[in-house]
């Protein structure tokens, strides 16, 4: 058999956060009742007009700048016609001619180094509504709350040779809109959606060859199963005296192949035309500048930071900026404990084992990183030692409890003036004369045992350090 390459380039959706649609006023709040969010312009009533949402070309600009491109300063919508039930209008309004964001590049970490991977344009554009099929009654109902939903469409170039590179590429677009917070990208809920193009070729040959589409493959994992198959599939097709057809297949992530849906020949066209009911999008140079000025810092930047100036190992830091909602709390512990290195490391042996083990996420389940931050500083400065500092992040974990509050509640507050140690340690020296008589002659190491001798008495609560210092003073007393 030859040695195949393939090649994969890919269209992803983004679901803009705006609080309302792109040309209307109407909510974009995800899981409403079907059709209370809609109004008569994105429910398509003939004789309305659009208005565009100054936001979705602000996220627009934030999100071409993060990703290295030119921003288009005159850009323009146009019409997408096509009838669908979901799409009321019979067009989707979008960018063809003008879109608003090209020629970026995205750079991507791999088993095989930093790979750039060009970015052809992003445009704006409306989402259409939602088809629900009832299997009882065998009825198709259609709910619009989707309709006009703002969407980012990013298309890259041809780039990507594996799957490694597409899921390395699609989770460092994930992270970079949610650092910007011009979208959340949760794959489950269809606010991140990705088509991949797939075409195989021998190794060397200059030519692409020809690609198929699928469309809107719902998680990285089935991502990367899809396209196994499809290599495949394309190889073993070539293999056999084939030719690939250029068309779109659907993936079926629980059967685990692709079949087709519809061919280029059939495919529609979409007679184009600019939208005449909306203005040319025109954006000043100061208009540029104010938003790359606004820009927060992204996840390549935040990494370097925490490695160079706040002593995080590579790996460390690697996780925490994987995450926005971890950077955030580690962020305000670091801040409140005065201590960036104690409060990864708190992070990464302590808290991530409590979302892990809760099946959860940071980005799922709110967490107060101030409370962390308080937490480190009272075992920092011996008001309670770690194990108990533990069982407090445990609390604020599960029930958001105030630390302090809770640790003089649960008695946790750890004793570390002499006057109530030394009664404690005077009883532990009495009932232990043969490990005392030995520590005095000699046999240092049995410090050890009467400290735990005296931990125990305390209950856990003394600091272990203040114990050690009464307890050799107390010993040499009897010296
Ligand atoms: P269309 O307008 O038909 O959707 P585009 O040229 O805009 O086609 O390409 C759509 C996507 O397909 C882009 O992400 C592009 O990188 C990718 N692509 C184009 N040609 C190939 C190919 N031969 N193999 C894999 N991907 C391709
Ligand atoms: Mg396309
Ligand atoms: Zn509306």
């Amino acid at each position: 058999m030859k040695d195949y390459e393939m090649v994969i380039g890919l269209e992803v959706h983004c679901e803009l956060s705006t609080e309302s649609k792109i040309f209307c006023g109407c909510s974009t709040k995800f899981g409403g009742a079907p059709n209370t969010h809609v109004c008569e312009v994105c429910s398509g009533m003939p004789g309305t007009l659009p208005t565009l949402n100054k936001r979705v070309v602000e996220f627009a600009v934030k999100a071409g700048l993060a990703l290295n491109c030119e921003i288009t300063r005159n850009n323009k919508f146009d019409r997408k016609n096509y009838f669908y039930p979901d799409l009321p209008k019979a067009y989707q309004i979008s960018q063809l001619y003008l879109p608003i964001c090209r020629n970026g590049h995205v750079d991507i970490e791999t088993s095989n180094g930093r790979k750039s991977i060009g970015i052809h344009e992003i445009h704006m554009e409306e989402d259409a509504g939602k088809l629900i099929h009832d299997e009882e009654t065998g009825m198709t109902k259609v709910d619009f709350n989707r309709c006009g939903v703002p969407l980012l469409e990013i298309v890259s170039e041809p780039d990507f040779r594996s799957a490694e590179e597409v899921t390395a590429y699609l989770a460092k677009l994930r992270d970079t809109m949610q650092y910007l917070g011009v979208s959340d990208c949760k794959m489950q809920e269809g606010s991140m959606r990705a088509d991949v193009n797939l075409s195989v070729r021998v190794r060397g040959a200059e030519e692409y060859g020809t690609r198929t589409e699928m469309k809107n493959i719902a998680s990285f994992k089935a991502i990367e199963r899809a396209i196994e198959y499809e290599r495949e599939r394309q190889i073993d097709l070539i293999e056999e005296g084939g030719t690939v057809v250029q068309e779109t297949r659907r993936w079926d992530d629980e059967k685990e192949y692709t079949y087709a849906m519809r061919s280029k020949e059939d495919a529609q066209d979409y007679k184009y035309f600019p939208d005449p009911d909306l203005m040319p999008v025109s954006i000043s140079e100061e208009y540029l500048e104010s938003i790359r000025a606004s820009l927060p810092e992204l996840a390549d930047k935040k990494r370097e930071r925490y490695v160079s100036e706040m002593g995080l190992t590579e790996y460390d830091a690697d996780i925490i900026t994987g995450s926005v909602a971890l950077v955030k709390i580690f962020e305000q512990a670091g801040q409140k404990a005065g201590n960036f290195k104690d409060a990864a490391n708190w992070i990464l042996t302590d808290l991530l084992k409590f979302f892990n083990d809760a099946q959860t996420t940071p980005e799922d389940k709110p967490f107060d990183g101030d409370k962390l931050g308080t937490i480190i500083k009272m075992v920092n400065d011996g008001k309670v030692n770690r194990k108990s500092g533990k069982k407090i992040l445990a609390a604020v974990f599960e029930e958001d409890v105030d630390p302090e509050k809770y640790a003089d509640e649960n008695g946790l507050a750890q004793v570390s003036d002499a006057s109530a140690i030394e009664p404690a340690i005077r009883k532990v020296i009495d009932a232990n004369p043969k490990a005392v008589g030995e520590y005095l002659a000699g046999n240092t190491k049995n410090i050890q045992f009467l400290i735990g001798q005296s931990m125990r008495e305390l209950r856990g609560k003394a600091d272990p350090m203040a114990v050690k210092d009464i307890l050799e003073k107390l010993l040499a007393e009897l010296k």
